[in-house]
């Protein structure tokens, strides 16, 4: 007998019949003699409508107001996904994330989890129950609601796995796991049978939303054992695993994945005096404005003037040029600042790079062939990112594809 925690996204619980085949496969794993504990999503799309309601009263709405009200989506497949599995004659009861106790920070529409309450869980897996919880939501120590960011479902499964200690956490999605690189995007994207944490964490940070970030950072830090399967499949398929151990990256394929990411904005300053401390003057003034700077690079000064370049989420794009404009270009004696929403970041990702050289040139080369421009340049020790303009992404997404051998019956990984 095995805890499992299945989280459905919102696809899979998209209308009742989806929801009737999650009921019949949580039978299926309960007639197993598994306790088994369910996680669902809103109905797809229907935290965008809920956005969108919510934008028509106010383009920023009061974010506990918000958290508020796109926290419901939830709560009606929780009820839904729970008479369902009754309607397979078992005992099921759903609970909010406020119900369960799953407590957060009060860091409205971007949560962190603190902990959750498994005590009134335990207690239903013991009596036979299957649990529904909702995904996306959580409560502050004082009882405000609270949400964990788009796509936070993922995180719920994790935390609930991880307090529980489960045995297995399994993502139920539209695809059938983890791919080479986003399978709508590239038809030639292979579906990967395991992907290092290390991995499946920078290909979540660079872009890949198959599974929210943090729900990886929780895998890792709790050693959750966790798998992307699809809720579409007729028979139970094997998906991808996540793992662990240490790999030895002469064995790996160089490239495992690639990741890429269209809400990339690039913002420069031209001509600022090259002096110490210059960074500090650009840079502070956007991390007060709650700006996150991902990518920064700074040119060689000539004649004691240098250029300064660094990418914001796309969403802060105006508000950092104009911050950029009106106070930072002025303080600074900026000869010029310039911006660029156009942009996107394609990542090619692999624990293999580290014992494997030429890995940039190749990618580089990629790119030229394709007349693609880099416009910037990202390394760490298992990824590297070029940010360059979106109208190639898809291009340069197939060409590395093809590049690095993960097309297809040539990949190097085995499917
Ligand atoms: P859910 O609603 O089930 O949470 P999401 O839409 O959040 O589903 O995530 C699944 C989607 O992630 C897939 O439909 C796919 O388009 C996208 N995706 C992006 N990169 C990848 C990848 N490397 N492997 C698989 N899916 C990916
Ligand atoms: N319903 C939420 C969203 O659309 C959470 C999730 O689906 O994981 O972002
Ligand atoms: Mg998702």
């Amino acid at each position: 007998m095995a805890l499992i925690v299945q989280k459905y996204g919102g696809t899979s619980v998209a209308n009742p019949e989806r929801i009737k085949k999650v009921a019949e496969r949580v039978a299926r794993f309960h007639a197993l003699g598994h306790q088994v504990v369910v996680v669902v999503s809103a109905m797809s799309g229907e935290t965008d409508r809920l956005i969108r309601l919510a934008k028509e009263i106010n383009p920023q709405p009061n974010s506990r107001e918000l958290d508020v009200m796109v926290s419901t989506g939830e709560q009606v497949t929780i009820a839904l996904t729970a008479m369902a599995i009754m309607e397979m004659g078992l005992p099921a009861k759903s609970y909010t994330g406020g119900q369960v106790r799953i407590l957060t920070d009060d860091a409205h529409t971007k949560a962190r989890i603190l902990g959750i309450d498994e005590i009134l869980l335990r207690k239903d897996l013991e009596a036979g129950t299957v649990v529904v919880v909702a995904g996306f939501q959580g409560v502050t120590e004082h009882g405000d609601i609270t949400t964990l960011g788009r796509g936070g479902s993922d995180t719920t499964g994790v935390a609930i796995a991880a307090a529980l200690n489960a045995d297995e956490c399994q993502i139920y999605t539209d695809v059938d796991g983890v791919y080479t690189t986003d399978p709508r995007v590239v038809p030639e994207a292979r579906r990967l049978r395991t992907i290092t944490f290390e991995e499946m964490l920078e290909m979540a940070s660079l872009g890949s939303k198959v599974l929210q970030i943090r729900s990886v950072e929780f895998a890792g830090k709790y050693k959750v054992k966790l798998r992307v399967l699809s809720s579409f499949a007729e028979t139970d398929n094997e998906g991808t695993l996540i793992t662990f151990e240490e790999t030895n990256a002469m064995e790996q394929p160089i490239i495992s994945g690639i990741a890429f990411n269209r809400d990339e904005a690039k913002l420069s300053l031209l001509g600022v005096p090259d002096r110490p401390g210059i960074a500090h003057s650009i840079l502070s003034p956007v991390g007060e404005a709650h700006v996150d700077v991902d990518m920064i690079i700074q040119n060689t000064g000539v004649d004691g003037l240098t250029d300064f370049s660094f990418t914001v989420h796309r969403n802060d794009y105006q508000k950092t040029l104009n911050l950029l404009q009106e106070k930072i270009g002025p303080a600074t004696g900026a000869r010029e600042v310039r911006g660029d929403n156009r942009t996107c970041k394609v990542s090619i990702i692999g624990v293999g790079m580290r014992s494997h050289a030429g890995v940039a040139s190749r990618m580089f080369r990629t790119l030229a062939e394709e007349g693609i421009n880099i416009q910037m340049i990202s390394t760490s020790e298992i990824k590297i990112s070029v940010v360059i303009d979106e109208k190639y992404m898809e291009l340069a997404v197939r060409a590395l594809h093809k590049a690095f051998d993960l097309d297809g019956a040539e990949s190097q990984i085995e499917g």
